[in-house]
């Protein structure tokens, strides 16, 4: 009969090494993080060799004891839990007590470490897992552990790592996950004594332009939503600046980079209509769920997760994403040629989904231990608790804040500025000018992209001259005037407008040639934005029916018929918001 032994501590060790760390990422993750727990401000990364030969961390945090150095590197030792309990209450990134352990069997570890108030520092050094030593050192407040020659002692799985392009990769990526969660961290990564990023300390907005190009946050759109269930904000990227690849995509569930296939196309479906067939767009999406409703624990690496209210959260993402890209309406047609197919018609989604959610009650009795299988819709039912609809105060055609205006009821106007129905309990207020301006706004985008421009002769050719700078930015945006349907000619100086865009008069149309020629030498609006948004806002502003005008009750009806029609009609395509409800509550208190 075999005899059974146990496994020596660092034999044992490198077996669990196995699933902690698979390649010199694993180790850049695990580092990092600890030094984001240990309440760092300014972390950096330095790695040689993609990080075969070393990976070191330098952190300003609180440091680990003289006395506690020893056991930092036991394996199941960790200052983050003590009980079962702490598990469904994590606020730190650690909590395995593994990955010191792990990786000191298969590297060469060291790690020198000051706490904060104490004059002394202190070097531990581990000897492949089996043997370590500890001496003073000189050192700053803080903690630098550095890593090297991984796999040294276990070559298979050393030459199982590929090239160096490919691991230096994966250990950007883990470095970018971190930053991005990070932002009021200093981050800073070389590789081969090359200072790949510098990352101050900033907002998330900065931060992506840091990690991902200055113009990068000019073509994100902000997101924002919070319910009992869910907070979600971030930034999505406009639908015209996708990719043909999945770099971008970043969920942040608690602030952890998770993985999350199920989430991920809720965002897609966001997106639907609004991007060429495998075009990715770009994300960086942060959920903030009740920690109890999150079970990290399924993998060792922690980028998978469950969540307990993946449906809820499905439905509520998507509605947020497309909320956020309606507010900021681009059209599609950049990346692709004027093919109808890829094109968003503008008039054919009346229905624009509520992104109010109806209102759930999470059942206090659930045990979250018993639902084992997250993508099982049944279990969620059983603690998901429908009450009746927030929004009931509404008749039929009042969707939440997706308010719909019927002709049904006869507005009056106010002021020669408002227009006011009363509905139920509400009073409504809408905004005349802003209210037009979103009409105008989105027929002349269905106009310039679900149809092909054409091209309009005028009777009187207009003759514009061009001073030097002028001419320049003409030159720029020339390819784009004339997709809009404008017919031109240009001699040394002087600049000969034959035609315009056939949805348009003369008159308007050569104020949107000039506004667009202003516009051309600011270069924020000309990247961010396509020039058929750009030219449907400025006309929308300039033909929208402004305050102080006097309505026929016809006109008055015909306005918010149109605004009905408007896929979007809270926001007026700058940004400001089209109508106000006043509650019969509010109004009872004036009495
Ligand atoms: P975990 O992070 O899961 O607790 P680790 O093996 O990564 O486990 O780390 C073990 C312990 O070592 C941590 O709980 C922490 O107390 C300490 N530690 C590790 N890295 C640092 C650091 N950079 N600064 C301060 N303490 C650290
Ligand atoms: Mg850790």
């Amino acid at each position: 009969m075999p005899e059974i032994f146990k496994l020596p501590e660092h034999v044992a060790n490198q077996i669990a090494a196995g699933e902690v760390v698979q390649r010199p990422a694993s180790v850049v993750k695990e580092l990092l993080e600890n030094a984001v727990d240990a309440g760092s401000t300014s972390i950096t990364l330095v790695i040689k060799e993609s990080g075969k030969e070393l990976i070191s961390v330098i952190d300003n945090g609180v440091g680990i004891d003289q006395d506690q150095l020893e056991l930092a590197f036991e394996r199941h030792a960790t200052s983050k839990i003590r009980s079962a309990e702490d598990l469904f209450t994590l606020s730190t990134k650690g909590f395995r007590g593994e990955a010191l352990a792990s990786i000191a069997a298969i590297a060469q570890v060291s790690c020198k470490s000051r706490v904060q108030g104490s004059e002394e520092a202190f070097e531990y050094t581990n000897h492949g897992g089996q043997s370590y030593d500890i001496k003073e050192v000189v050192a700053e407040v803080g903690t630098t552990i550095s890593v090297k020659h991984l796999f040294f002692n276990i070559p298979a799985r050393r030459n199982f790592l590929k090239s160096n392009s490919v691991e230096l990769k994966h250990c950007i990526d883990e470095f970018q996950r971190v930053a991005l969660i990070h932002t009021d961290i200093h981050w800073k990564m070389y590789s081969d004594d090359q200072v790949l990023f510098d990352l101050p300390s900033s907002n998330l907005l900065q931060r992506i332009g840091h990690v991902f190009g200055s113009k990068y946050p000019e073509r994100v759109v902000p997101i924002k939503e919070a319910t009992e269930v869910v907070k979600i904000s971030g930034y999505v990227q406009k639908p015209e600046f996708a990719k043909k690849s999945r770099q971008e995509q970043f969920f942040f569930v608690n602030g952890r980079y998770v993985r999350h296939s199920y989430l991920h196309k809720a965002v897609i479906k966001a997106y639907e209509g609004l991007l060429n067939n495998d075009y990715q767009p770009g994300y960086f999406i942060f959920l903030e769920v009740n920690p109890s409703m999150v079970d990290v624990n399924i993998h060792p690496t922690k980028t998978e997760i469950k969540l307990v209210d993946e449906f809820e959260i499905f439905t509520l993402l998507q509605a947020t994403v497309r909320h956020g890209l309606g507010q900021f309406r681009v059209n599609a047609t950049i990346d692709f040629d004027l093919n109808p197919d890829y094109q968003v018609d503008y008039r054919s989604e009346q229905s624009y989904s509520p992104n109010r959610m109806p209102k759930v009650q999470v059942d206090p009795s659930f045990n979250p231990f018993v639902s084992v299988d997250a993508n099982d819709a049944l279990g969620f039912s059983q603690l998901v608790v429908e009450t009746e609809a927030e929004q009931t105060t509404f008749s039929d055609d009042f969707k939440g804040d997706t308010i719909s205006f019927e002709s049904s009821h006869s507005p009056i106007q106010l002021d020669t500025k408002y227009l006011v129905i009363a509905r139920d309990t509400k009073l409504v207020l809408i905004d005349q000018y802003r209210a037009h301006q979103r009409v105008i706004y989105e027929q002349l985008l269905a106009a310039m992209t679900v149809e092909v421009s054409n091209s309009q002769q005028w009777l009187f050719s207009e003759e514009i001259e061009l001073n030097p700078s002028e001419r320049n930015q003409f030159s720029q945006i020339e390819d784009q005037l004339r997709d809009l349907g404008f017919a031109m000619s240009l001699t040394d100086h002087q600049l000969t407008l034959s035609g315009g865009p056939e949805f348009l008069d003369t008159p308007n149309a050569l104020k949107l040639f000039k506004e667009l020629l202003n516009l051309s030498q600011d270069k924020h609006s000309l990247e961010s934005f396509s020039t058929a948004e750009l030219s449907a806002r400025i006309l929308s502003r300039n033909m929208a029916i402004r305050s102080g005008v006097k309505l026929s009750p016809e006109q008055m009806r015909k306005l918010l018929e149109d605004l009905n029609l408007c896929k979007e009609r809270e926001w007026s395509p700058d940004q400001k918001l089209i109508f106000r409800l006043i509650d019969v509550q509010e109004i009872a208190r004036k009495f």
